[in-house]
């Protein structure tokens, strides 16, 4: 009789223990109220737990930037935001942090000091280029080398264009707005200080025959496409990337990052814009 009251006091206690439990953790729940913060970082799922591109700071643009494109994937809002295309072209403007880098970033966003001029500019050779044109060393170097892959497979490759300083570019882009009205100028041609062609890591190029402008249906376009990432360029203006790049299709403009970053950008099919906000911005 008395083990049978000690199991019944002790099962009483178990089962009001589990119930003042239980009760505990309801409350908690109940009380608990995320912060806006919370809020906000679950609608974009998470995801500054996934990628170490998320920057705190913009976080109430991603939100905005989603609520108007609800078709992208939220790692597209966040890059998108961060690349600055949430806000008009040549707006919330900076000056590039890095001078004499391959990785240099220059878009609508991002211009260099007018009194820029890279480091190791060097004469490229009349035999592949028009006179006058100049590139940094090493760019120069390994468009020599992609240059004579390219003829010894067939293939032909002339240099139209490449460095032009800060005060070329005033001349040239004056010339358009001249011509077609500012509007129709920005479309095509880079305001001064935000050319990439600044940089002298960059190239317009054509076959020596087709006029540049038409590069996309000669077969030496179908070879740089398979190669030209072999030897660090970039096509940095593609077709189906215009909302990203800011800019017109350009099948005749390369730009040289080095071999590592031209084969990610090939091998993942993004654009430089992305993998400057990925894997460059904030990070050296
Ligand atoms: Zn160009």
């Amino acid at each position: 009789m008395k083990n049978i009251i000690t199991y019944i006091v002790i099962a009483i206690c178990l089962i009001s223990s589990i119930w003042i439990g239980i009760n505990n953790n309801k409350e908690e729940k109940s009380n608990y109220s995320p912060s806006k913060k919370e809020l906000k970082l679950r609608e974009l799922n998470n995801i500054n737990k996934k990628i170490d591109y998320f920057q705190d700071k913009n976080l109430d643009r991603y939100i905005a930037y989603k609520k108007k494109n609800k078709q992208l994937k939220i790692k597209d809002v966040i890059k998108r935001v961060n690349i600055g295309l949430d806000k008009p072209y040549y707006t919330a403007t900076q000056k590039t942090p890095y001078q004499n880098k391959d990785y240099i970033l220059v878009n609508k966003y991002i211009y260099m000091d007018e009194n820029y001029i890279p480091n190791n500019l060097e004469d490229l050779e009349p035999s592949y280029s028009r006179s006058g044109m100049k590139l940094v060393k090493t760019a120069k170097t390994a468009l020599e080398e992609m240059i004579n892959a390219a003829k010894s497979e067939g293939y032909p490759i002339r240099v139209m264009s490449s460095y032009r300083s800060y005060h070329y570019q005033v001349s040239l882009y004056n010339k358009y707005v001249e011509n077609d009205g500012k509007e129709a100028a920005d479309t095509y041609s880079a305001r001064p200080g935000y050319s990439e062609h600044q940089t002298g890591l960059c190239i317009d190029i054509d076959d020596g025959v087709i006029n540049y402008t038409n590069f996309e249906n000669s077969k030496s376009f179908k070879w740089m496409q398979e190669n030209a990432y072999k030897y660090g360029f970039i096509l940095r203006y593609p077709k189906d990337k215009t909302e990203i790049t800011g800019y017109t299709y350009e099948s005749w403009h390369y730009r040289y990052v080095g071999k590592e970053i031209a084969s990610y950008i090939k091998k993942n099919n993004i654009t430089f814009d992305e993998y400057y906000v990925m894997f460059i911005e904030n990070k050296n």
